[in-house]
């Protein structure tokens, strides 16, 4: 299910990244005087309140980052913010109070439909509340002072943000779909190849892509059929649209991707492979781990590694498994979406990740497979008490999840749990899907039901009959 997204708008230095950072909880991003600095975050999922995921989305990066002017700027930052956000935060700066920027951009979002929260910031302490009221003139009801800097209201602006959210009845993930195209996603930083590779993949002269304005916001798929085969690529627009269109900032173009990864199957990660491997690679890397979905990662450029003693396959791999630990899974591949080499072993890679992300195991098979991983290796012991686990069962594919009920969930820790993680790939493979594995708590035999007549909890489960555990 796409999160919400919560997009902070403004003019530059009106203290949106404080803001940001703030509701995130983390204080530690740099924060600058200068309006126009790169920041180090854009993006970051967060819990408000315990209550609703969201992604909150700093538009800070469609600052003026040339000669364009304020207002231009502040108007193109707007309208993404309004096509992509679920509830937009516009914060103005209290201390200097209402300028025309603020009255054009509020005017942009008073005709959008959807629901804005005013962010009136610096407002320092209480004696300050009246630089609020000027910006009543706005003409949008929801308005918040708040202190960014010295977390002041940040309460009431998220209870504000999730009194504005839509409800949260999002409709079943598009991998749930049993027998429909493979969707694949084709993500990674700006310039890496994505385009060149998409075009690749369709044919130049097949597909054209629409590029009327007005039209390129919304994610374009493309049908692609091979050996009879159906694929779809995903946000076909969104790569395109990155190559075309200079000033898009490679922030915005991030948060298609992780549109595009949630909308897809199997995710192809392009990282450049003459450049090595960045921070934002092994961001977008998390994002699919995080997202649930299958993987392949293709090493492009690669046509210029020929001829340059620098560039060596081995140290590729091993540098991805440096940087990239959280993937170890997925396959790499080298490739050149420029010259197609490479390109004809991606539909398999994707095929066989595909085939892994929708692999089920079936109770006795994985029942055999725990006792002998417990055997091998016997879960730690918490405060003196045994730690059993007593059964295991695959709950869902895409991505594999499973089960694992135990008298102490809670016991086993973090490394017990990639312990059957690995074991589970050695065993099974699932080369190219990430795994999920849940530990839920079971009775024990013979114990009552705690709570009779209070509402059960819901991860205590009841043992199945035995013969379905152990019998084929
Ligand atoms: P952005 O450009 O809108 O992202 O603004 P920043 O978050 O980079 O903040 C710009 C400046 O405003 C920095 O010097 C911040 O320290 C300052 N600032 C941010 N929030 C507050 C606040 O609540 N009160 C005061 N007095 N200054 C703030
Ligand atoms: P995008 O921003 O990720 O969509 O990247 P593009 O597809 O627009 O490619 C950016 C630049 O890299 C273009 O100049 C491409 O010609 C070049 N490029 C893409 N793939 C390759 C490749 O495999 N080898 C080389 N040498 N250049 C490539």
């Amino acid at each position: 299910m796409p999160l919400p997204v919560i997009a902070v708008v403004g003019r530059p230095n009106v203290g949106k990244s404080t803001l940001f950072n703030r509701l995130v909880g983390f204080a530690k991003a740099v924060v600058h005087d200068r309006p126009g600095v790169t920041r180090d975050r854009l993006y970051e999922e967060t819990n408000l309140l315990d209550q609703r995921r969201v992604l909150l989305v700093d538009t800070g990066g469609i600052e003026p980052h040339s000669k364009e002017d304020l207002l231009s700027s502040m108007r193109r930052q707007t309208m993404v913010a309004v096509e992509e956000a679920a509830v937009i935060l516009f914060v103005v700066d209290g201390k200097a109070g209402l300028v025309p920027a603020d009255l054009e951009v509020a005017d942009l979002l008073r005709r959008s439909d959807k629901p804005v929260v005013v962010v009136v910031n610096k407002v320092d302490g209480p004696e300050q509340e009246d630089l609020a009221s000027e910006f009543w003139s706005l003409g949008l009801t929801n308005l918040v002072t708040v202190s960014a800097a010295h977390a002041r209201n940040l309460y009431e602006l998220t209870d504000a943000i999730i009194a504005a959210l839509p409800p949260d009845d999002a409709p079943a993930a598009p991998t749930d779909d049993e027998d429909g195209p493979i969707r694949i996603a084709v993500v990674g930083r700006p310039n890496i190849g994505k385009s060149t590779l998409v075009n690749a993949m369709l044919g130049e002269e097949r597909h054209v892509v629409d590029d009327a304005p007005g039209t390129t916001m919304d994610p374009i798929d493309s049908r692609l059929t091979v050996d009879g085969r159906e694929y779809v690529l995903v946000d076909t627009a969104g790569v395109r649209k990155r190559a075309r269109i200079e000033d898009v900032v490679e922030r915005w173009v991030s948060l298609r991707s992780i549109r595009a990864i949630e909308r897809c199957h199997v995710t192809l990660l392009m990282i450049d492979g003459t450049e090595g491997i960045t921070d934002q690679d092994a961001k977008l890397a998390g994002l699919v781990v995080d997202r649930g979905r299958a993987l392949v990662i293709l090493v492009n450029k690669w046509d210029l590694a020929k001829g340059n003693a620098d560039l060596d396959t081995r140290d590729v791999a091993d540098q991805i498994a440096q940087k990239l630990p959280h993937v170890a899974f997925a396959t790499h591949l080298f490739v050149s979406a420029k010259t197609g080499r490479g390109i004809h072993r991606i539909l398999p890679a994707i095929d066989q990740a595909f085939a892994e992300f929708g692999k089920r195991l079936t109770t006795p098979v994985l029942n055999r497979f725990l006792v002998a991983a417990v055997n091998a290796h016997t879960p730690p012991q918490q405060y003196h008490h045994p730690v059993r686990i007593f059964y295991v069962a695959q709950t869902r594919v895409r991505p594999p999840t499973f089960s694992f009920f135990s008298n102490t969930p809670d016991g086993i820790a973090e490394p017990y749990r990639r312990y059957l993680s690995n074991r589970l790939r050695e065993e099974f493979g699932f080369a190219g899907t990430p795994l999920r594995l849940d530990f839920v708590r079971r009775r024990r035999t013979g114990e009552e039901r705690s709570d009779e007549g209070k509402v059960e909890r819901d991860d205590e489960v009841d043992l199945p009959p035995d013969e379905e555990l152990w019998e084929e």
